[in-house]
C-alpha cells in the first residue's frame, strides 16, 4: 500500500473514533451486515456481543496504526491468522468480513465516502486478509490445543495462578500471549500471557486477575478446578528476548508481569551472565506485587537482574491484612508513585531494549514519559494493552 492510501485509511478510521458512539455504531453495523450476509459466522461469536464489539474496534485500530510498519504488522497478522484457525474460519469468511467492514464504513461516513477511500480500504483489507489466510493455510498442526488444569491457587484476592498440562505439543516464545477458552464460558476467548517459558513437559502457567464485572476472568479465578479442560489458541505477540545482546528494561503492571517473568526464567535457564535486566514491577497497592518473592529469589541468585517494586498507593487496602514482606538484604525497597515517572527518574535507559506490559493507562503514560526523556520509541515494545 502507498503512503497516501495508508493515510486515507488511518484518517477515516480516526474520524470514526472521534465521534463519541462512533466505534460502537460501526461495530454494530459491521456485525449486523456480516450476520445477515453470512449467517454461519454468528456461530464463531458468543451470545453477548458487547465485549466482542470493543475488541473488533481495538483490533482494527491496532492494525491501522501500524500499516506502515510492514514487517511487524505482517508478522502480527500471520500470527492472528494462525490463531483464527481455532474458529474454523475459511477463506470465504475473510471475504465476507472484508465486505461487511467496507459496507459498515461506507454507511458510517456516507457523505464522505469517495472512490479513493473505498479503494484504499479495499487495498488495506486485501493485504490484511491475504496475510492472515496465507499463514493459516500454511499451518498443518491442530487449530487449537487442549490442556488440563493441574493446579489453581489464589495468590491474593482476585488473582489466581493456574498451571495446566498440555495434551499436545505446543510451542511459543517467552513473552508471547495466547487466546484461551474455558468450558464455563464457551466461545468467549480471552488473551493470557504464559508466565513460564515453553516447557518440554508441556506444563504452562497463567496469572489471571478477575476484572470486576468481566464475563470470563472472574470465572477463571474463582471457578477453576483441577481436572478442568482449557483450550488454547496459537501464540501471538511481538514481545520476547531480542536477537541481539542488548541489556533490557522491563516494565510491568499487575499480571502483566507474566510476559516478562517468562523471559526472565528463560534467561536463567540459558545461564545468562552478561545481559543486564532491570525490572520495574508495579501495581496499585503493595499487595498487588504478588510475584515479588520469586523475583527477589531470582535477583538474589543472578546479579544481572535488578527488581524495583513500585506501587501507586503506599498502603494496602483494608481487606488485605497480611504484612508486606520485607525486601531481603541487597534487594530494592518498594517505591510509591507512578511507574513511568519512577523509571525515567531512575537511570539513563537509552540503548536498552524496552518492553512495557500492563493496563492501557500504564502503557500510554509510561511511553509518554520515556519519549519525554528522549528515548527512541523504536526501542520500546508493547502488545495490545491488557
Ligand atoms: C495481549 C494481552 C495479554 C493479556 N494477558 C493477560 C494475563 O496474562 N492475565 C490476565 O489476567 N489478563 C490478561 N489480559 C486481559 C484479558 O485478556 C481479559 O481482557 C481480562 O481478563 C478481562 O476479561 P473479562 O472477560 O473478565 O472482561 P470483559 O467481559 O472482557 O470486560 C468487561 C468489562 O471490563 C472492562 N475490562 C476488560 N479488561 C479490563 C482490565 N484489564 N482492567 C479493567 N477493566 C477491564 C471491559 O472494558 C468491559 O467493560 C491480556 C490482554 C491482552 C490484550
Amino acid at each position: 500500500m502507498d503512503s497516501q492510501a495508508i493515510s486515507l485509511v488511518r484518517s477515516s478510521f480516526k474520524a470514526v473514533a472521534a465521534v463519541s458512539d462512533g466505534p460502537e455504531r460501526l461495530a454494530r453495523s459491521f456485525y449486523s451486515i456480516l450476520f445477515a450476509c453470512s449467517p454461519e459466522t454468528r456461530e464463531f461469536f458468543p451470545a453477548a456481543m458487547d465485549v466482542q464489539r470493543d475488541r473488533l474496534v481495538a483490533a482494527i485500530a491496532y492494525v491501522v496504526d501500524r500499516l506502515d510498519e510492514t514487517d511487524a504488522i505482517l508478522e502480527y497478522l500471520a500470527q492472528l491468522g494462525r490463531d483464527h484457525r481455532k474458529y474454523g474460519v475459511t477463506d470465504e469468511h475473510y471475504t465476507a468480513v472484508g465486505n461487511a467492514l467496507i459496507s459498515a464504513l461506507e454507511d458510517f461516513g456516507a457523505e464522505l465516502w469517495t472512490e479513493e477511500l473505498d479503494s484504499a480500504w479495499r487495498d488495506a483489507l486485501a493485504v490484511i486478509s491475504a496475510a492472515m489466510m496465507d499463514a493459516a493455510n500454511a499451518q498443518d498442526g491442530p487449530p487449537a490445543f487442549t490442556a488440563t488444569v493441574i493446579e489453581c491457587t489464589q495468590v491474593i484476592k482476585g488473582v489466581a495462578v493456574v498451571r495446566l498440562q498440555l495434551r499436545e505439543p505446543f510451542t511459543y516464545r517467552a513473552g508471547q500471549y495466547v487466546s484461551v477458552q474455558v468450558a464455563a464460558r464457551p466461545r468467549m476467548w480471552r488473551y493470557l500471557s504464559p508466565a513460564t517459558p515453553c516447557d518440554e513437559s508441556g506444563v504452562i502457567e497463567f496469572h489471571i486477575r478477575a476484572v470486576s464485572g468481566g464475563w470470563v476472568s472472574p470465572a477463571m479465578v474463582t471457578k477453576t478446578a483441577v481436572g478442568d479442560t482449557w483450550v488454547i489458541g496459537s501464540p501471538i505477540g511481538s514481545l520476547g528476548l531480542p536477537d541481539d545482546d542488548r541489556d533490557l528494561l522491563m516494565i510491568a503492571s499487575g499480571t502483566g508481569i507474566s510476559a516478562l517473568r517468562a523471559q526472565i526464567l528463560q534467561l536463567v535457564d540459558q545461564g545468562n551472565t552478561t545481559r543486564k535486566v532491570d525490572v520495574f514491577y508495579s501495581g496499585e497497592y503493595p499487595c498487588d506485587l504478588y510475584d515479588l518473592p520469586l523475583l527477589w529469589k531470582l535477583a538474589d541468585k543472578n546479579s544481572w537482574l535488578t527488581v524495583v517494586p513500585v506501587s501507586e498507593e503506599a498502603e494496602n487496602p483494608w481487606w488485605h491484612t497480611d504484612e508486606e514482606p520485607l525486601p531481603p538484604i541487597g534487594m530494592k525497597k518498594r517505591i510509591t508513585g507512578k511507574v513511568g515517572k519512577i523509571v525515567t527518574a531512575s537511570g539513563d535507559w537509552s540503548g536498552r531494549d524496552i518492553q512495557l506490559v500492563g493496563s492501557e493507562s500504564m502503557v500510554n503514560s509510561t511511553n509518554f514519559r520515556l519519549r519525554a526523556v528522549g528515548i527512541d520509541v523504536s526501542t520500546v515494545r508493547s502488545d495490545p494493552a491488557h
